[in-house]
């Protein structure tokens, strides 16, 4: 391992920039945004829907992000959870903060018809659609926005490769949407499987961590592409112990939902 943050050249180097074609093709804008509607989905989920002004959109892939803007705050990133189709629309899954300064004020003030800012599309991660391989989509918690935009685009291109979601959360009140049953019922080649770490007593399903869940399924995981979005320790679980069951690095695929606090607004 090198700590490049750390090195210093001690002669000319070449850099080889292994960049992202598909990502580098679009435009991070800086676009204003109408909350068009506000609604709790449980106790801690709120789901907003942005619209953007006129005929504008936004061009994204399945999966990125972007960095909400409100004057009060400083910038921050939700995954955009409906699928890319040039609708203006966007919708974010805002999991509310204990403390956090800016996800209680979308839960407890942010009203319909306010104007905000957002700022991307952002991030590497991303479907990608030119493999072959079958799928396993890991999300815990909010992770399943991302996921769900992933899958409702696989949904929209028809595609036909196999699709694992797993989606951990504690109990049964934190599965804030229905949608990943429907996808199941409606989808021959989509299969979900929700993991309770917390799970009351009338719980049948799988329990534990959802990478667990996920490891006892597979045996080998070679020949799949893995895609992991949620807390940072969840997807720290996922890397280090999915390449112990064969993974290869090169098709993992993880957005880790850090904090952007700063220890200013
Ligand atoms: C790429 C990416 C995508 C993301 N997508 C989503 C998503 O789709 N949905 C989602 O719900 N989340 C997502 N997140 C996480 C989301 O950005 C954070 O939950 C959000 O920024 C928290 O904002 P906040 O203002 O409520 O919390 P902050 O006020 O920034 O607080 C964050 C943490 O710091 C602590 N803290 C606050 N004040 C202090 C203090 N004075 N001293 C010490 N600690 C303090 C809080 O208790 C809290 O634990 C994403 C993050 C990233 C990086």
């Amino acid at each position: 391992m090198a700590l490049l943050c750390q090195c210093r050249a001690k002669s000319d180097i070449a850099l080889v920039v292994d960049e992202l074609d598909s990502v580098a093709d679009i435009e991070v804008r800086n676009l204003p945004c109408k909350v068009q509607s506000i609604k709790h989905l449980n106790h801690d989920v709120t789901q907003i829907i942005l619209k953007i002004p006129g005929a504008e959109s936004l061009q994204y892939l399945a999966g990125q992000y972007v960095d909400l803007i409100h004057p009060d705050f400083e910038p921050r990133a939700f995954s955009i959870a409906n699928a890319p189709t040039n609708s203006g629309l966007i919708e974010l899954h805002v999991r509310q903060i204990e403390n956090g300064k800016f996800t209680n004020f979308v839960f407890n003030k942010l009203e319909e018809k306010s104007l905000l800012r957002i700022e991307g599309p952002k991030g590497d991660f991303f479907f990608r659609e030119e493999s072959k391989k079958p799928v396993i989509l890991i999300a815990g918690g909010t992770g399943l926005g991302p996921i769900k935009s992933i899958i409702e685009h696989a949904i929209a291109t028809k595609l036909n490769r196999q699709i694992y979601l797993y989606w951990g959360v504690r109990d049964e009140v934190d599965l804030y949407m229905d949608l990943p049953e429907q996808w199941a019922n409606d989808n021959d080649n989509i299969h979900f499987v929700p993991v309770l770490s917390e799970p009351n007593d009338a719980w049948q399903g799988k329990t534990g961590f959802v990478h667990e869940g996920v490891l006892s399924d597979f045996e080998d995981l070679t020949g799949y592409e893995i895609y992991a979005c949620g807390p940072p320790a969840m997807v720290k679980a996922v890397a280090s112990t999915f390449v112990e069951q064969g993974m290869i690095k090169d098709n993992f695929f993880s957005d880790a939902f850090v904090f952007a606090f700063t220890g200013k607004k």
